[in-house]
């Protein structure tokens, strides 16, 4: 996945500056801002990105805006909700963190109550599906999915790219947009 942000993708940005696009989306009340542009199938806030005839990728609005009142973000950290709203833009709600954050953070919030096993696979056709899905929208990275079906980041990786559970058809769309991360 590339790792743009967005005064990267502001550069490629011909038509109208992306701190404009942003502000021409938030809904600011007292508490959360909602996003009222498109988003991704999490919910998250997205501005689509389409610099040149046939790239086409998305940024996350609650990314977007974290650079916009902080600054750029540091490479391969994340982006959190303290108010566990995915479509919430206020930077007062936001939080940067590391990817073992994010899981800790999901964890806390009850989207993983399960906890996490890493022991051998339990997958079945239907759930190589929804994986293959879930990454090919850009709705989950690999890491998440590791945690989502408990099991390990190898076999998601290779359930992925098709080296298992050939016998499972991958469709051939690509995986677009991308998607940065959270
Ligand atoms: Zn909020």
């Amino acid at each position: 996945m590339p790792q743009k942000h967005w005064s990267q993708a502001q550069r490629l940005s011909r038509i109208r500056p992306l701190s404009d696009r942003f502000w021409s989306k938030v809904s600011k009340t007292e508490a959360c801002w909602p996003w009222i542009g498109q988003l991704t199938k999490s919910g998250y806030g997205r501005i689509d990105m389409r610099p040149s005839p046939g790239v086409h990728f998305a940024l996350f609005a609650h990314r977007i805006s974290w650079e916009i009142h902080n600054g750029p973000i540091p490479n391969g950290l994340r982006i959190l909700h303290k108010c566990d709203n995915p479509k919430c833009v206020n930077p007062d709600h936001l939080f940067i963190g590391t990817q073992l954050d994010n899981i800790a953070d999901m964890v806390a919030k009850g989207r993983n109550v399960r906890g996490v096993k890493f022991s051998h696979a339990k997958l079945n056709a239907e759930k190589v599906i929804k994986i293959r899905e879930l990454y090919k929208r850009g709705d989950r990275t690999m890491q998440i999915l590791t945690y989502e079906f408990e099991v390990s980041r190898t076999l998601i990786s290779k359930v992925i790219s098709g080296k298992n559970w050939t016998h499972v058809p991958i469709s051939t769309v690509n995986r677009s947009p991308e998607y940065l991360p959270t």
